[in-house]
């Protein structure tokens, strides 16, 4: 199975992206952890790349999908995926399209966890992660959510299968959700293919 995590930045997309792993057998890929660990280890991706995330501007989309093409490729052959944090904007989410459909990884649903902005805000400032969970750079995280990658809801909507989730709710339950919604999803496509 090869899908997609979608969410606000504190909308647990790295929570549950970890439990749908374990419970499919699927690679969690996290292009913010990917991104996080080039900059901790001050790799050439991490060095352009720092900038971007102390700012919780987004990295260029060629760095990005350099990074995320080998593990997506090495993922797909051993299961699947879970793909958290990209794509991140429509062209973002075009241009993965474009590769992966020649590579045969291309995205088989999208999922999206919906949790309203207080909430958002809340949960970054108790999670303090780091310097992109400051009060000003939440602040901006959560508008370049707004501007660049709500509009990919749409996107997706129109062409692939995109499953809403309430994402405000206990991590259990809206695993529960997922998982539910993930079963019926697979019954209406077996039976259009029947
Ligand atoms: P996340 O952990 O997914 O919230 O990502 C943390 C930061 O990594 C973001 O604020 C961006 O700076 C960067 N980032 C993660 N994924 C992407 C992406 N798909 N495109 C561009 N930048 C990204």
């Amino acid at each position: 199975m090869r899908m997609l995590l979608i969410g606000a930045p504190g909308a647990g997309k790295g929570t549950q992206a970890e439990l749908i792993a374990t419970r499919f057998g699927i690679t969690h890929i996290s292009s913010g952890d990917l991104l996080r660990t080039h900059v901790n280890e001050g790799t050439a991706i991490g060095r352009q790349a720092k900038e971007y995330l102390a700012r919780g501007d987004l990295v260029p989309d060629a760095v990005v999908m350099d990074m995320l093409r080998k593990p997506t490729v090495a993922a797909t052959a051993s299961g699947g995926y879970v793909l958290d944090g990209f794509p991140r904007t429509v062209d973002q989410a075009k241009a993965a399209y474009e590769t992966a459909r020649g590579l045969g990884v291309a995205v088989e649903v999208a999922v999206y966890l919906e949790v309203r902005p207080a909430e958002l805000t809340r949960r970054l400032l108790a999670r303090g992660r780091g310097q992109d969970d400051t009060p000003d750079v939440i602040e901006h995280r959560l508008e370049v959510f707004e501007a660049k990658t709500r509009p990919m809801l749409d996107y997706y909507q129109e062409r692939e299968e995109l499953i809403t989730v309430n994402g405000a709710r206990p991590v259990n339950e809206v695993a529960w959700s997922i998982t539910v919604q993930l079963q019926q999803l697979a019954r209406r496509s077996q039976r259009a293919g029947a």
